[in-house]
Formats: structure tokens, sequence, C-alpha cells
């Protein structure tokens, strides 16, 4: 039996009929740029987030980027970002012209140490983006309370966290606006790329629809200097069908997270994710930690069993910033991680008996 890392054609065989019928119907109306099933889409996301509005955009990169555009973020500005995440959140940054400052996460759950964002505080930074890293809600009360006091905006990376809850309430719901990717690979995911920004501040969802549309509200009046990122008709109307499904299939990726946690918590040499109680996951990835990482990744590939690394390089050592001054050693806890993180198969699709195989196999190589 082989177990893949992650088996899209299972989620695509599983709503096969509703995805078809969604792609007649969009096919059949001759639309396919900006139209019904975006706007539903739209309505219908922004509702599930418990906020007042989502605009449909490109993918998750030009969200956070388009965000910052809007509050009028760029050259001469700092911007914090965590410095163990996808290297998507520095790029929204770097794109928009200002500076990503990276923190370092807390121990325990990966996501950005708030006590660490007041002394990365300067007068130059002008807004926090946490990432709720691998489907789990960062700290948000510490870090919106800071933000407030410090005349900061507060943008979620939600890229990871559809239908997450921080004490009760939803990813996308949490600070003043937030960047969601519909990249395939997500909990919630299209068939191509796509994005969404999700937020309860009417004038920068407003700015955010001219910035995605070349500029312009009205056809041929460009009010500002605008892009093309627009959520395509096609891929709003899967993700219609997706959406329907999110809680259902988040609720299987909890399954999957409970009984790894219970049967590889034998294992004293691994380290298990951490789940504060204040918080109620999604489980976008599984990871574990293990200072032989690679070892036991080559093990499971010798079994059949697919892993992967989420990140192994950490963004300021990327070549993408070679040129910025960032030394190994700089961020220790990232550069740590990075060394000792391995994604087990996490999704909803995952059956008991390739579970089974993965536990199994791990076991051989840590007794
Ligand atoms: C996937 C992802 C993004 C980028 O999304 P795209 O749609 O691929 O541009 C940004 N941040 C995080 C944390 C992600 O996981």
């Amino acid at each position: 039996m082989k177990v893949p890392f992650l088996d899209l054609k299972a989620a695509y065989l599983e709503s096969k009929e509703e995805l078809d019928a969604a792609y007649r119907r969009v096919m059949e109306s001759g639309w396919y740029i900006l139209g019904r099933e975006v706007r539903a889409f739209e309505e219908e996301f922004a509702a599930y987030c418990q906020a007042e509005h989502c605009v449909g955009v490109g993918n998750g990169l030009d969200a956070l980027h388009l965000i910052l555009r809007a509050y009028g973020i760029g050259e001469g500005d700092e911007v914090i970002v965590p410095a163990n995440t996808y290297i998507a959140t520095w790029l929204a940054v770097s794109c928009s012209g200002a500076k990503p400052v990276p923190v370092e996460p807390d121990e325990r759950t990966y996501n950005i140490d708030p006590e660490l964002i007041e002394p990365a505080i300067t007068p130059r930074t002008r807004a926090v983006i946490p990432v709720h890293l691998y489907g789990q809600p960062a700290d948000m009360d510490p870090i919106n309370r800071i933000a407030g006091e410090r005349g900061l905006k507060v943008i979620e990376d939600a890229a990871q966290a559809h239908g997450a809850l921080y004490r009760g309430r939803r990813a996308g719901s949490l600070s003043d606006a937030a960047a969601f990717s519909f990249y395939p690979v997500k909990n919630l995911g299209a068939v191509g790329d796509g994005g969404a920004v999700v937020t309860d501040d009417a004038e920068l969802a407003d700015k955010v629809r001219l910035l995605r549309n070349h500029g312009q509200r009205v056809k041929n009046r460009h009010e500002v200097e605008g892009f093309n990122s627009r959520l395509d008709e096609l891929q709003a109307a899967f993700l219609r069908v997706k959406l329907s499904k999110l809680d259902d299939w988040n609720r299987r990726r909890r399954a999957v997270a409970a009984r790894y946690l219970e049967r590889l918590d034998r294992l004293p040499a691994l380290t298990l994710p951490f789940v504060p109680e204040w918080v109620e996951p999604v489980w976008h990835l599984f990871i574990v930690r293990y200072p032989p990482r690679d070892v036991l990744q080559q093990h499971l590939a010798n079994t059949g069993i697919g892993t992967q690394i989420h990140y192994p390089i950490p963004p300021h050592l990327s070549d993408a910033y070679a040129d910025k001054g960032w030394e190994p050693g700089d961020f220790p806890m990232s550069e740590l991680l990075a060394g000792e993180i391995l994604s087990l198969p996490m999704s909803p699709h995952v059956q008991r008996g390739q579970l089974d195989k993965v536990v199994g196999s791990v076991e051989e190589e840590l007794v």
C-alpha cells in the first residue's frame, strides 16, 4: 500500500457530480470573469468567515499585496512578519516596496511570538502580518492589543486556516483584514489559482475591488493605478461547491490529527503539534519534529509514504533575499525548526489503513 502525501483526485471524485455541474453552468453562461458566481462566492465566504466583506482575487499572494497597497503601505515602511512562514508572506511585503521585519515563533505553537513583536517595532512600522501556520490561529488578542497601542494594522495571512477558530471566532475575522489562498492543496482549494480578501472594513474592500480590476469601478474609468488580479467565474463556482463541504472536510482532518496525536504520543523522541485550549485548528498540515528528520523522511519514502517539509529554508536565508544582509544564525528558532520539521500525510481523504501504515512506519524507525 502506498500512502501519497496528498491525493487531490480523491477530493475531485468525492464531489464529481457537483463540480461537473458547476463547470457546465459556467461554461454555458458565456460569462467568465467577475459575474454572478464570484459575487455569490464572495457573499457566502464572507458569511462563513463571520465578516462583512469578501473580495475575490487572483491568488493568496495578491490578496496580501492588495491589502498592503490599499492601506497605502509601501516604500519606506516596515511590516512585521513571522520568520518561519511560507515565503509568500514576505513576498507580498517586498513587492509592495515595504521591508519585511522577521519575528521568531513561539517554540510550541510555531506561530509568531506576540512578546517579540513590541521590540521589533520602529517608527517606520505600519503593520503586522501574523500567519495562522499549519491551520492553527496565531495568538491574536495580544497581537491586536500591541498593534492597537502602536497604531499598526493587523493583517491575517489565513492561507492555511479556512474555518479555523480562535476563542470561538473564525480566522479571517480576527484582524483589520485577512488574506486567503485557494491554491488547490489548501483546506478550501480551487482547481487552479484563487484568493480572497476578507474584512469588516468597507473602505478597504472597496479599494481592493478597484485595485484587482485595473483600477476601475465603471468600465473605462480608471480611478487608480490598478492591477489585474481577479478570481474567475469557474474557480468561484468550484469554490462554492467546496465551501459547502469545508466543515465536513475539516472535521475529517481533525479526526486524522486526533488519531496521529494519540498513536504517536508513545514516541518520546518525536515532538508532536501543541494545541492551546483557545484554538480549534483545521490541520492544513500535520507537523512532527525529529532532529534526524532526513533519516525518518527517507525511511518513510522507502516504505511508500509521501512526506514533505514546510518549509526547509526560512525566507531570510532564501536566495530571493540574498542581497538583504540576513545570515545563518539571525533567527535561530526558525532555522532549528526548518531542520527538524516533517509533514506527514494529512487530508480529509487519508484512510484509516493508510494512517496506521504511517504510524507503523514511524514506529519502526524510532523504536
Ligand atoms: C499558500 C500560501 C500563500 C500564498 O498563496 P498563493 O495562492 O499560492 O499565492 C501565502 N501564505 C501562506 C502561509 C500560504 O500557505
